[in-house]
């Protein structure tokens, strides 16, 4: 058979989990279109199907074993990836192959070569494809106008409630040229928004002792905020922005504030605090938790007033007495937290927080979140108030029939709130999507903010 004439096999794709499980998928369908692979649509049309999992909390468990079990049934050929594929019970015996025994191959996160190798093995490659059909910033899941940046893979750290570095490793950061050069392929690709993740950024480089890259001829230390800055002056050749997540409160990040301040890189910080008493952040084995978080995030708010703070917190975890849940009421009250997410404790199969004393019953784990969630919707209320009159930039992430609704410096994709926008008034201006325009606040409830362009 000629090549031309050969049908290319087709493969399915279920992609659940955060942004580092979508960034995986993102490679591995880049890869299979780089061999030239095509993607299904249904699971009818698919040659064989690769559902990329999360195992991080038991609802994401049973939703990734749903998953298989449906692809299973409807195709019949299905590779499993992602976090659940590392994870086992408490026998020591595979979660994955235990339910599901008719899975073709299982692997872990982060496993492109393993995932290539088991879908040539069940589904063989098409003779020589056109490499040259790969877009060179990949295949991206999210719109075309935004895009995850993946520094480093694992952790160092071994947070007493988290089972992540059990099932991705130690932290393993990524070569500063690949990083910046994925930078650039995104933004001449018309990414508008880059947002940089890992499981902790401030750590970037620190498992090759800060090597020394090279990118455009010039030197640059593998350390995060070298990184920044170059991934600042290259957004701003394209007048792009730049989004930092899953920022650990270590000395350095002051730094990067003054960046925040002259606008190089958007003025919001992702600090995953998870909780602000000394002896639970002790007990739950946190990285940078001798830092003192008010006096920061106060010096950061003096140097850069207009910057959003973000944070996740825990309620409820084992030993939290009512006075150190009030202590950390009272901290998200003194700090104003911008944009909060709250878990109540959940006890993660092999987490070592299991083992400690005095659990809090769940119904007062539940109060407890609620409690926080109140405070935190007056906090927001006040502080998204406070922008009505005000001019703001917003990135038009969709258009409707009654206007637009984008995002502001201060809102992430999915985690945070919006930007309703109501059509400009002169006919000739139009809301794009992926374009940015500039708003003013006309109203504000406790999450969103509606504006006039
Ligand atoms: S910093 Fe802690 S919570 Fe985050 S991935 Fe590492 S161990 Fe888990």
């Amino acid at each position: 058979m000629s090549n031309s004439s050969q049908i290319a096999p087709k493969v399915g794709f279920v992609s659940l989990g955060c942004p580092k499980a979508l960034v995986d998928s993102e490679q591995i369908l880049t890869q299979l279109r780089a061999e030239g692979y095509e993607t299904a649509k249904s699971y009818d049309g698919a040659d064989l199907v690769i559902v990329n999992t999360c195992g991080f909390i038991d609802a994401a468990v049973q939703e990734s074993l749903d998953a298989i079990g449906e692809a299973l049934h409807e195709n019949g050929k299905v590779i499993v990836t992602g976090c659940l594929g590392a994870k086992k019970d408490a026998a020591g015996d595979d979660i994955i192959m235990k339910v599901h025994p008719k899975v073709l191959a299982v692997t872990g996160p982060h496993a492109l070569a393993e995932v290539m190798d088991a879908v040539h093995i069940h589904l063989p490659k098409p003779h020589a494809p056109f490499l040259d059909l790969v877009p060179a910033q990949g295949v991206k899941l999210t719109p075309k106008h935004y895009a995850y940046l993946k520094i480093s893979e694992g952790c160092n750290h071994r947070c007493s409630f988290c089972i992540i570095p059990s099932m991705r490793g130690d932290l393993v950061s990524r070569p500063v040229a690949d990083v910046m050069l994925e930078a650039e392929n995104l933004f001449k690709a018309g990414v508008k928004e880059l947002l940089v993740i890992s499981q902790d950024t401030s750590a970037y480089g620190v498992d090759v002792k800060f090597r020394t890259g090279f990118w455009n001829g010039k030197p640059i230390k593998t350390h995060m905020t070298q990184l920044v800055t170059a991934l600042s002056e290259l957004a701003a050749q394209y007048g792009a922005w730049v989004r930092l997540h899953y920022v650990y409160p270590y000395p350095h990040v002051d730094q990067i504030i003054p960046l925040m301040a002259e606008g190089a890189v958007l003025p919001y910080l992702d600090v995953p605090l998870q909780h602000a008493h000394p002896d639970v952040l002790k007990r739950m084995k946190r990285p940078a938790s001798g830092e003192k978080n008010i006096e920061r995030i106060l010096a950061w708010r003096a140097m850069c007033p207009n910057i959003t703070i973000r944070s996740t917190f825990i309620a409820g975890f084992p030993g939290e007495t009512e006075e150190e849940f009030q202590y950390l009421l009272d901290f998200i009250k003194e700090a104003e937290i911008d944009r909060l997410g709250c878990f109540s404790y959940s006890p993660v199969e092999g987490a070592t927080a299991n083992l400690l004393a005095n659990p809090v019953p769940e119904e007062i784990r539940e109060e407890r979140r609620g409690r926080l969630m109140q405070l935190q919707e007056s906090i927001s209320k006040k502080r998204l108030q406070a922008k009505v009159g005000k001019t703001i930039r917003v990135l038009i992430d969709e258009v409707t029939s009654n206007g637009g609704v984008g995002r502001s410096a201060a809102d992430a994709p999915e985690i945070d709130g919006v930007v309703y926008v109501k059509p400009p008034y002169e006919p000739h201006k139009k809301l794009n999507v992926g374009e940015f325009f500039d708003v003013t606040v006309t109203a504000a409830d406790a999450h969103d903010l509606w504006a006039e362009a």
